[in-house]
């Protein structure tokens, strides 16, 4: 499968990324420490910290209907439009889980304060039992070590879908890559070989842990996929790295940003799990929004609703 990204685009996003170190503070939504139930679950979501968005990783904003989207947002027209990077933490019962871990030490000051904020608000790492991966995106994996490269979570297992980690640990499909990805694919690989022998793959829709299961989202990464807590008739979706920007793309949901391995995969599968969603009226929220809500159909894209 070639990558739709040009190595142009990439080379300029990946340049961009240090621009989270300079974001400003306002226009970012805080989810954090405000908990919520989902049947006998208990989600807590932590701000990790914040991204910068620009123009140079949706090039697609960069468009009158983009500007307009932004000045109403009160936002700077060339970026950085500061995204929440989340963690969650689950608990039921004696059970506590994570989905994904952050940034860690991976991508500069701003990033990585998971860990810090998981502990504060009482979720000791030694008793977390397993981290659900949405994919081995850096500002999702990169938590999972500790400094020094060693597993953060000592007791546990990393669960995380098959294709995923036949993508990341693919040397066919490193050195296809441009080389600015080399660093990507060090950091998933990484992860992985932390908790070598506690790694648990599951093939497409298969359960997480009970009560749990993934549903795949492919496009922005191969293995890519969300995850749908249901006890009885309560259910919820974590949809992950579906939009980056809920600003841009619930209006705009062809628009994608540079790090999509495969952009018109992930802009079809955006619309599919959007579509669906406004027909289950299944509440979502995920890893780079600040809200949660029902999707709603709105004009030609969908909107987030309470
Ligand atoms: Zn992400």
């Amino acid at each position: 499968m070639p990558p739709s990204l040009s190595r142009r685009a990439f080379l300029s996003g990946a340049a961009a990324l240090p621009l989270a170190a300079t974001l400003p503070r306002a226009g970012l939504t805080l989810p954090l420490n405000a908990p919520f139930t989902v049947g006998a679950f208990t989600v807590l979501p932590i701000l990790d910290g914040p991204f910068g968005l620009s123009p140079v990783l949706m090039p697609q904003a960069e468009s009158m209907e983009g500007e307009k989207l932004v000045e109403r947002a009160g936002l700077p027209a060339q970026g950085p439009w500061p995204q929440p990077v989340n963690v969650f933490a689950i608990k039921r019962g004696e059970h506590t889980y994570l989905v994904d871990a952050g940034a860690g030490a991976t991508l500069g000051p701003d990033l990585g304060k998971a860990a810090e904020r998981l502990a504060a608000v009482g979720v000791d790492a030694a008793k977390v039992e397993a981290v659900l991966m949405t994919h081995l995106h850096a500002d999702h994996a990169g938590g999972l070590m500790a400094a020094g490269g060693g597993a953060f979570f000592p007791n546990a297992e990393i669960v995380v879908q098959q294709e995923e980690v036949a993508f990341w640990t693919d040397d066919g499909a490193m050195s296809r890559m441009p080389t600015a990805m080399e660093a990507m694919f060090n950091i998933a690989r990484g992860a992985l070989t932390a908790y070598k022998g506690r790694v648990r793959t599951v093939a497409g829709a298969g359960t997480a842990v009970p009560g749990i299961s993934f549903v795949p989202l492919p496009g922005h990464t191969p293995g890519h996929a969300g995850l749908l807590l249901a006890d009885g008739k309560d259910q919820f979706l974590i949809f992950a790295d579906t939009i980056h920007s809920a600003l841009l793309q619930f209006p705009h949901p062809s628009w994608t940003v540079v790090f999509d391995v495969d952009q018109s995969l992930a802009a079809a599968t955006r619309k599919g799990i959007l579509d669906r969603l406004v027909t289950d009226g299944i509440p979502v929220t995920g890893s780079h929004i600040a809200d949660r809500g029902r999707i709603v159909a709105r004009n030609m894209g969908y909107a987030m609703v309470d």
